[in-house]
């Protein structure tokens, strides 16, 4: 073949491209037009009967050198692309996305604004076990000046057999130590039902890893007036967690902050594997506060303060960890609660470390 000829078959192929071009740009308005008329009339806008009778209309009209099959995949392409355009723009957008919603949002916790800048912490118990031991904790915590408190009443374990937790007891202790020492009560609720229940006790409506995507609890914690702290599920991808603080948004509660608490990897060294990279990654895709839990993540006390470190140094807006006056003797994760002298010298080396931000700025 000559060069003149390759160039002419070439130059043949540039025009062609351009009517496709054409012809797929005059198929899109066409089909733009139809989703006005559908909209008008209330239809809805895929019609899958339709799709197929175009599809066998172009099976029947195909005489090659392609064959159907890729034919029609080729069309369904272009079908679902035509689809799209009909969607308003920004309804592809997630309520919980940046681009949706361009500034932080930031979580009221009795007075405590989640996502403003300044650096937080949520301590306490990993089950509440009874009121001493949550005073115990609680008075600790505000040496330091902390007030979130956390502690779970309802404990969703590996084993049917190990502490369920004390139930709505446990939320009587925690509400009656926060309203004593004027904290914030973060606790875990497991089941829809008592979402309701727990409105009046808690001040954070935990949901927990194996809760990620309960849809139906999300959807609960997601038609109430609380603040909502939602765990990453244990194998569940960054894509994954945002969808399911959409489920939340999506009914209406906007208060809602994200938690990394590792994830599962084929890692022993630790229990789970802190993705730290999650921490920039939720605060670019989403506007929601990001916490980092230090316990659950490492399962290791000696790991407790350099992941704190790095999820201060990462830009997290909260660490989670748990203070326990007896871990030896504690109901659930007892190898992993500090005891008050480990939880002091985890306070006083993150006090001086010069890595807690306490301005409030809007970045
Ligand atoms: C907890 O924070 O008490 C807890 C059970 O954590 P996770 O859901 O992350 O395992
Ligand atoms: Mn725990």
């Amino acid at each position: 073949m000559s060069h003149d000829q390759l160039d002419e078959l070439r130059d043949q192929l540039d025009k062609v491209n351009l009517d496709l071009l054409e012809q797929i740009n005059k198929r899109a308005r066409l089909v733009k037009e139809i989703g006005e008329v559908k909209r008008q009339q209330g239809i809805a806008r895929f019609d899958p009967v339709r799709e197929r009778k175009m599809l066998d209309h172009i099976a029947e009209h195909n005489s090659g050198p392609f064959e159907t099959g890729t034919l029609q995949h080729l069309f369904k392409q272009i079908f679902k692309a035509s689809l799209e355009l009909q969607e308003e723009d920004n309804s592809k957008a997630l309520l919980v996305s940046r681009k949706r919603h361009p500034e932080n949002t930031t979580v009221n916790v009795k007075g405590e604004t989640i996502g403003d800048g300044k650096q937080r912490f949520v301590f306490g118990p990993c089950a509440v076990e009874s009121y001493e031991q949550v005073l115990a904790v609680a008075k600790e915590m505000k040496k330091h000046g902390q007030r979130l408190l956390r502690g779970g009443a309802f404990k969703p374990r590996t084993s049917p057999y190990d502490f369920q937790g004390l139930g709505l007891e446990g939320l009587k202790i925690l509400k009656r130590v926060a309203d004593e020492l004027d904290m914030a009560v973060v606790s875990e609720i497991v089941t829809p039902k008592d979402i309701e229940l727990a409105l009046d006790y808690v001040d954070v409506i935990q949901i927990g890893a194996r809760n990620m995507q309960n849809f139906e609890l999300l959807k609960t914690a997601g038609s109430v007036k609380k603040p909502v702290l939602l765990k990453r599920g244990l194998s569940a991808t960054i894509e994954e967690f945002i969808h399911a603080a959409e489920y939340v948004v999506s009914k209406g509660n906007d208060q809602l902050m994200l938690c990394e608490r590792g994830i599962r990897t084929y890692e022993k060294a630790t229990r789970n594997t802190l993705d730290i990279s999650a921490v920039p990654i939720l605060k670019q895709e989403t506007h929601l506060p990001v916490m980092v839990d230090v316990t659950h993540s490492t399962g290791r006390k000696d790991l407790l303060l350099p992941t704190a470190k790095a999820a201060l140094a990462i830009g997290a807006d909260a660490v989670m960890a748990e203070v326990h006056p007896d871990p030896a003797v504690a109901l659930s994760d007892s190898a992993q609660q500090m005891n008050f002298d480990e939880f002091n010298t985890f306070m006083t080396a993150l006090e001086s470390s010069g890595l807690i931000k306490q301005a409030v700025t809007q970045s």
